[in-house]
């Protein structure tokens, strides 16, 4: 049908559905509708949509039923961490939903509605992942991008996740130019209650990635995320980069009576005030609308019209917007779509390389493109050999093991060795007392397993003895969660334990945003529980500097944990440091040690109490900001009273510690309000 009322809109914006008829508001648009008030604009648009129109007549003429065109299509994922960094599988299922519907080999067409029967049209186009990045680099079709601006709640354009992935995601770091690549920008929000928005074609946007489709992670495939409702609205938005309005008309309002007056300008779709829901006997116009159309609103979209294939296929191959350069056999070969892309990468990864003995690990191939078969090598492992492309395997003997994955095409073959790949503990863990102060390690590797190359051991700072163990998060990537794994400790003869360290952090600037915590499992890694948490607020030990931070001796402060009780007390317990990076500059730690508490018979630490300087040489005092000192009882870390100090009756007491052997110590306190327990480190022999 067509009438009067021409587009209004050049940028269209998508409201999802999680399920009939509930509607997600939609407030944008307005905001939208204010950039189109410039009257130049607004000039140029008709000018372009005008031009489009004849280019389709002059197509129908031409006859190029047959013809399918190929567009190059990236998905780039901006992600915070979260589940909006969907997997590959769920992307890939998105672009197998894609394809299917605009090649009508979607099975639901052959359910439509009698009265579309016959009606619904193959499009002829189809969208191959790309293959070849701009600068020539072999991918796999798909970008990851960490950033805050995953989720958006004021709308702004979408320019800000376009400079994020120019500038920070993981393959090629530039532009990737709307006239190579269909840019499909995957957000956690990409703007306050839309699951996706593009723009009609036009030439303002020139080759930027302005003309890309935004798109809500959980709207994309039918998996992960997503679900079969919500799947098809990667189709209803490449719909509108083809320059497909709503069935309704160009607005995002279906519904409304007004409707009538406004039209799609596609010659075949009926009137229609258009639904929100699967309304299949809609005559709100007088005719009956195509409910199930793709460009509708309803849960039960299934076709395109063979005028809307028309009018996108004039769109794909007229230089209004500049998308007829996708699909040219130049650019089909400079994106790596135009054959059957080679094997050019071997990967692969585990969710978790260090487990305890007689635990399993499960691989998975990260390998593109086009493999046929997998060969593995798992030395140490069992099996020690398969063939399968993501097999688990069983270590039974602790040690460092090398993995090794050849990938084939069927014509060529490439091997990916990563040595020490695998960490398998001893099952009994180490004893307690437990004390780690960094001075033997060489590397962090030597004891601990970092999941980043920024944690190293400092040979330069320390809170006492020479070494401590800094994060470099001076130079860390925002809202990567930085982790360092303990190796195991045997907790098992125990029901309470202390964990003590010192740590000293700065910001870097007002703002940054670091979460540091400190987590324990009871089952080799296999599942994590915090155990303490620290915000940015409580968080730093210095002044903010915008140089490298490196603590003085004042900067260290004491953390104990007093959590760690009944269910982490195994032969395997394990414990990591979790540091989010929010902006922030270098962490350290040092002096981490773990006792019994319960040996001692109380595991509270009271905050009245302080004892200082500590760890020292010669001299301590123990002051009380509430009430008087009357005892204090030493034990060592195994819970043998070595000292006790009756009668003290006073809020300060110095004791002179010279003659104490060098090692930890339990301070018990009576007084301050009640009965602490400080670790205190005597230095020196
Ligand atoms: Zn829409």
């Amino acid at each position: 049908m067509k009438n009067i009322v021409s587009f209004f809109l050049s940028i269209v914006v998508s409201i999802g559905f999680s399920q009939d008829p509930i509607q997600v508001g939609c407030g944008q648009h307005r905001l939208l509708r204010q950039m189109l008030k410039s009257p130049e604009r607004l000039k140029i648009h008709h000018a372009e949509q005008k031009a489009l129109e004849e280019h389709e007549k002059q197509l129908r003429s031409q006859k190029t039923k047959g013809i399918v065109y190929t567009i190059p299509i990236v998905f780039h994922v901006i992600h915070n961490g979260g589940v909006e960094n969907i997997s590959d599988d769920q992307i890939l299922d998105g672009l197998a939903v894609l394809n299917k519907d605009f090649r009508k080999l979607n099975p639901d067409t052959a359910t439509v509605n009698p009265a579309f029967q016959g009606m619904p049209a193959d499009v002829e186009i189809q969208f191959i992942l790309a293959t070849i990045a701009p600068d020539g680099s072999c991918f796999s079709g798909i970008t990851r991008t960490p950033s805050p601006n995953s989720y958006v709640s004021n709308f702004s354009g979408g320019g800000d996740q376009i400079n994020d992935i120019i500038n920070g995601n993981d393959v090629y770091q530039g532009s990737w130019s709307s006239h190579n690549y269909l840019n499909i920008i995957v957000c956690g929000n990409p703007s306050d209650g839309v699951a996706g928005y593009t723009n009609y074609p036009s030439n303002s946007f020139g080759n930027s990635m302005n003309a890309s489709i935004w798109m809500r992670h959980d709207y994309v495939g039918t998996i992960g995320t997503s679900n079969s409702l919500s799947g098809r609205t990667l189709t209803h938005e490449a719909g509108h980069w083809l320059n497909l309005a709503h069935t309704w008309g160009s607005t995002n309002e279906p519904g409304l009576p007004s409707n009538c007056n406004s039209d799609d300008n596609v010659l075949d779709t009926p009137n229609t005030i258009g639904t929100t829901w699967c309304n299949q006997n809609d005559t709100s116009c007088g005719p009956l609308g195509n409910t199930e159309n793709y460009m509708n609103y309803a849960s039960c979209r299934k076709m395109f019209t063979p005028g809307q294939a028309s009018r996108m296929r004039a769109a794909l191959t007229s230089t209004i917007g500049g998308r007829n350069n996708l699909w040219q056999t130049a650019n089909l070969i400079a994106t790596g779509t135009f054959s059957s892309p080679e094997l050019c990468e071997v990967n692969f990864e585990s969710a978790k390389p260090v487990i305890c003995s007689g635990d399993s690990i499960a691989f998975t191939d990260l390998s593109f493109h086009n493999v046929i078969s997998w060969t593995w090598d798992f030395p140490g492992g069992t099996p020690s050999f398969s063939t399968l492309q993501n097999p688990t395997v069983v270590y039974n003997n602790p040690g460092l093991y090398p993995v090794t994955l050849t990938a084939s095409d069927g014509i060529n073959s490439i091997s990916e060795t990563k040595n020490n790949y695998v960490g398998v503990l001893q099952g009994l863990g180490a004893a307690i007392p437990y004390q780690e102060g960094f001075e033997n390690p060489i590397s962090v590797e030597d004891n601990w397993f970092p999941n980043s190359a920024l944690w190293e051991v400092s040979t330069s700072v320390s809170s006492s003895g020479n070494n401590s163990i800094k994060l470099d998060n001076f130079n860390a990537i925002d809202n990567y969660t930085y982790e360092l794994e303990s190796n195991t400790i045997d907790l098992s003869n125990e029901t309470a334990v202390t964990i003590g360290f010192k740590y000293a952090f700065a910001n870097k600037s007002n703002g940054n945003t670091d979460q540091f915590q400190v987590l324990g499992s009871w089952d080799c890694g296999e599942t994590w529980y915090v155990r303490k948490n620290i915000s940015n607020s409580q968080l730093t030990t210095a002044n903010t500097t915008s140089f490298p931070f490196s603590p003085q001796p004042s900067h260290w402060k004491q953390v104990y944990i007093n959590n760690i009780i009944n269910s982490f007390c195994v032969e395997n317990f394990k414990f990591k440091f979790s540091l989010k990076s929010g902006g922030g500059n270098n962490l350290y730690i040092d002096n981490i040690n773990i006792f019994p508490s319960s040996s001692l018979g109380i595991n509270q630490y009271s905050n009245t109490i302080e004892a200082f300087p500590n760890p020292s040489a010669s001299e301590l005092t123990v002051k009380s900001s509430g009430s008087p000192i009357t005892t204090i009882s030493v034990y060592d870390l195994t819970g043998r009273l070595v000292e006790a100090i009756n009668n003290i009756n006073s809020n300060s007491i110095l004791l002179n510690v010279s003659s104490w052997k060098g090692g930890f110590y339990i301070l018990k306190i009576d007084g301050g309000n009640g009965v602490s327990t400080i670790p205190f480190e005597k230095l020196g022999s």
